[in-house]
């Protein structure tokens, strides 16, 4: 079967390549590939950036924001052949640490677990794939390719617990978010605060084309400009740039009692005016909280597709700008300026 490989720290290795069949075991689920979503992790490891080979082995298959049709559910799966699922992507250290012992292998404290496309598993991104049934989450059929979307989505779903669990310290009814940044994760957490009935604000770069528009259907306010000239003090505020100006002024723009959750990932990059003993002194004053989210437990997957179901289908379909084939992976790891998300498609849907 065809698949798409990367060799892990090697920049440019990545290609299309015939591979064996699914191995068994990878799990006694047996998937077609359907689509699979490309993101900056994706590209950082076409660039020999990160990324990691199975023991062994020197290439991986690439993926991790997948979907997929059920060939053969194996025994005692509770799934149906033709069922649409998506593959969690993390599973947990071998030791185990604290948190995986739990179920908890989102928050792994000592870094040995593994993840399908990226850390010593082989991803998504091949013609078939297998997986164990507890790690194989049902779509709702009417989702259909959207359902590529729920990789993205549950890493907002487990920011928003978090910005939840942390709030309700004291008393906490929001009503204004903030979320920065109008890529993929941006727009699904903009999507999941209106869903909780916020007043929600997006600021991105951008002052034309999708981004405003799909803030604008949502019923959110957009917001071109810097995050000190928002006009307002958010309570919460979901950071989804990475950018360092950005991470500053949402820190120190956070209303009282606010929370500031920070989902990007960047380096370097320009410099806050403000010292850090001044941030600090902002955020002991006003009880703020500022912290980090990343990855997803199985309670996130689960609430992840339930904040899609419930999703305009519409709004959702327009998340996902560009379609390509695997023969064309180059292309849709090159981001243009008007894409959103854009996806491998392995088979119809
Ligand atoms: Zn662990």
């Amino acid at each position: 079967m065809k698949a798409i490989t990367v060799e892990p720290k090697k920049p440019g290795a990545a290609r299309v390549e015939d591979v064996p069949e699914p191995d068994a075991h990878y799990g006694s689920v047996l998937v077609e590939a359907v689509a699979v979503g490309v993101c900056g992790t994706d590209v950082e490891m076409v660039e020999g950036k990160y990324g990691w080979a199975p023991p062994g082995k020197k290439r991986l298959v690439l993926g991790h924001e997948s979907l997929g049709r059920v060939i053969d559910p194996g025994p005692a799966s509770g799934l149906k052949k033709g069922d649409l699922v998506v593959g969690i992507v993390r599973r947990p250290d071998p030791v185990p640490c604290p948190h995986c012992a739990v179920g908890e292998w989102d928050m792994c404290s000592n870094g040995q677990y593994t993840e399908r496309g990226i850390k010593q598993i082989d991803g998504y991104m091949s013609e078939r794939w297998r997986i164990e049934p507890e790690y194989a989450i049902k779509v709702d059929p009417t989702l259909g390719i959207l359902g590529a979307l729920l990789e993205p989505t549950t890493v907002v779903a487990k920011a928003w617990e978090t910005v939840k669990m942390i709030g309700q310290r004291s008393f906490w009814e929001p009503r204004k978010a903030l979320i920065t940044g109008a890529g993929p994760i941006g727009l699904l957490a903009a999507l999941i605060g209106v869903q909780h009935g916020l007043e929600v604000h997006v600021l991105d770069r951008v002052t034309s084309g999708h981004k405003p528009d799909l803030v604008k259907a949502l019923g959110a306010t957009y917001h071109s400009t810097n995050v000190e000239n928002v006009g307002f003090e958010p309570e919460i505020i979901i950071e989804c740039t990475g950018v360092g100006s950005v991470i500053g002024e949402s820190i120190q723009k956070v209303g009282a009692g606010g929370v500031v959750c920070l989902t990007g990932v960047g380096t370097g990059g320009i410099t806050s005016r403000a010292a850090v003993a001044d941030i600090s002194a902002a955020v002991v004053l006003k009880n703020n909280t500022v912290v980090g989210s990343v990855n997803a437990n199985k309670r996130h997957w689960y609430k992840a597709g339930e904040a899609l179901a419930r999703a305009d289908r519409k709004w959702l379909e327009c998340l996902i700008t560009r379609r390509e084939k695997p023969e064309n992976f180059k292309q849709a790891l090159d981001r243009k300026p008007d894409d959103i998300k854009v996806v491998i498609q392995f088979s119809d849907i």
